[in-house]
């Protein structure tokens, strides 16, 4: 029988199953393709950068042994990279890398179909001098990798942190975009890179900020003229991390001006980090050329915690606390509140204040009530009628008067409210936000975000409403 890249691959696979974890399979060669085999080289296809290199580092000599059993002793790894697709669906941007040397599976193919980094910029901008002023970075001591517990669903943020942690603008995570709900750990985890870079390499410039405040920053620098200098200041650091981009969407100038901070560091191999509650592709409004530069690096996301991890995270919090809690009581907690370690830490903390202040011990049943306040409050969040009915309150007008026809200005932008807090508080489709908002169709929905986003940049009464909104639907 004649050798083929599959009947080749699938025997390695076997092979492989047969000696790794299940879900350490699941993860790393599941995804993969084989793509060719040229002579004794076979081409597989990954999804991505990281993922080569993970497995050069973690798999690759039970590869070796694998492919060497199939093909013979002059076996070649060929690794063909599936780039992240840009915009939507289109062809894959693909790009081989040789099998690292120290692999010995040699390969001498190198093909770069897509290079990002273009040659090294001269920066006008650049102020003599400028090298020596001491920027605070900003971060949080208290949060660290020692205290981000690991699980299952952390792991591959986790790790990818730690790699970047370790060489600052070295790896090909770079950007490294952490995405996941809210909640998650993503503002923990993208302080720990930066402390652990501090503490690793003092002598680099760290420096952690909020979308808001870069956003703020940025519209101050306009106001007094002074747009370079903002740029300048952000062109020399090295390890730059802006939290919660997501928050750039529909901030054209702000968009704007990240786009040439990014690219400038970018090209001078300083690290970026980025976090986000969606994932690139679920960004709204925000620029398909900084949208595709997110992408070059790697997303690496926040899932739920699962039971174990919850147990391990409050036991972690309350020994460093110094506070003792009963075992059921943190299993009862742990298996209640299960999307938000946030709200986890919420209730361990009314818990612990709550039998202090009343000099009782915690119960289970003081336990219920609390966590009650959690569940009910996560429960209530995610409906579309308790949202038309707090926007309709606010305006004092009723839920009819929300969802009707008109086209009266302030109750046009009650209905479009609603629709923002339905998008953006619940998993509804903008096809059935829009039904049960008054009859309309996913465009209009969509177009009420946009019009939000816009105006709650530029009006600042606007924001109020926003802002006083959000209070309410998610306190
Ligand atoms: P996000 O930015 O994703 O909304 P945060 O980073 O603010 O979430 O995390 C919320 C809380 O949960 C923080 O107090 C954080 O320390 C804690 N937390 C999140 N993940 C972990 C973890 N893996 N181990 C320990 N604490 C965690
Ligand atoms: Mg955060």
């Amino acid at each position: 029988m004649t050798k083929t890249a599959d009947s080749v691959w699938n025997n390695c696979l076997a092979f492989i199953k047969d000696n790794i974890s299940s879900q350490a399979y699941k993860t790393w060669f599941e995804p993969i393709k084989a793509v060719k085999l040229v002579e004794d080289a076979l081409s597989i296809q990954v999804p991505s950068k990281f993922f080569y290199e993970w497995l050069e580092e973690h798999y690759v000599k039970i590869l070796k042994v694998a492919l060497t059993k199939e093909v013979g002793e002059n076996a070649k790894l060929v690794y063909i990279i599936k780039m992240e697709n840009t915009y939507g669906n289109k062809m894959p941007f693909t790009e081989k890398i040789p099998s690292a040397n120290r692999s010995k599976l040699h390969s001498q193919e190198i093909d770069v179909a897509i290079k990002n980094k273009s040659p090294e910029l001269k920066n006008p901008f650049i102020i003599p001098g400028i090298k020596n002023v001491k920027i605070e970075s900003q971060l949080n001591p208290n949060y660290n990798f020692d205290n981000f517990l690991e699980g299952e669903s952390n792991r591959l943020a986790r790790s990818a942190a730690m790699a970047v942690a370790n060489k600052p603008g070295g790896t090909s995570f770079n950007p490294l975009l952490i995405f996941g709900g809210v909640g998650l750990g993503k503002t923990h985890l993208a302080h720990a890179i930066g402390v652990e870079i501090k503490d690793k390499y003092p002598e680099k410039t760290v420096l952690y900020i909020s979308t808001e405040k870069f956003t703020q920053q940025y519209i101050d620098a306009v106001k007094k003229n002074n747009r370079n200098d903002f740029i300048h200041f952000y062109q020399i650091i090295d390890v730059l991390i802006v939290d919660d981009i997501q928050l750039l969407s529909g901030k054209v100038g702000t968009q704007d001006v990240f786009f040439h901070i990014f690219n400038h560091l970018h090209q001078n191999g300083k690290q970026v980090i980025l976090t986000s509650d969606k994932a690139p592709v679920d960004m709204m409004d925000i620029e398909q050329r900084l949208l595709s530069r997110f992408k070059w690096g790697l997303s690496a996301e926040l899932n739920h915690p699962d039971y174990d991890t919850r147990v391990a995270i409050i036991k972690n919090k309350l020994f460093r606390d110094g506070v003792e809690m009963p075992d059921d009581i943190v299993e009862f907690v742990a298996n209640n509140i299960k999307t938000n370690i946030r709200e986890l830490e919420g209730a361990i903390i009314s818990l612990i204040a709550h039998s202090s202040f009343n000099k009782k011990d915690i119960t289970i049943d003081l336990a219920r009530k609390i966590v009650d306040n959690y569940v009910k409050h996560t429960k209530r969040e995610v409906s579309i009628d308790y949202i038309q009915k707090i926007v309709s309150d606010y305006f004092q007008m009723d839920v009819e008067t929300l969802q009707s026809k008109t086209r009266k200005r302030h109750i046009v932008q009650a209905r479009q409210l609603a629709m923002f807090f339905a998008k953006k508080l619940t998993k509804a489709s903008l096809a059935s936000i829009g039904s049960q908002i008054g009859q309309r169709d996913h465009a209009t929905v969509l177009h009420a975000c946009k019009t939000v986003d816009n105006l709650s940049c530029t009006d600042k009464q606007f924001r109020k409403y926003v802002e006083d909104l959000n209070k309410k639907l998610t306190l």
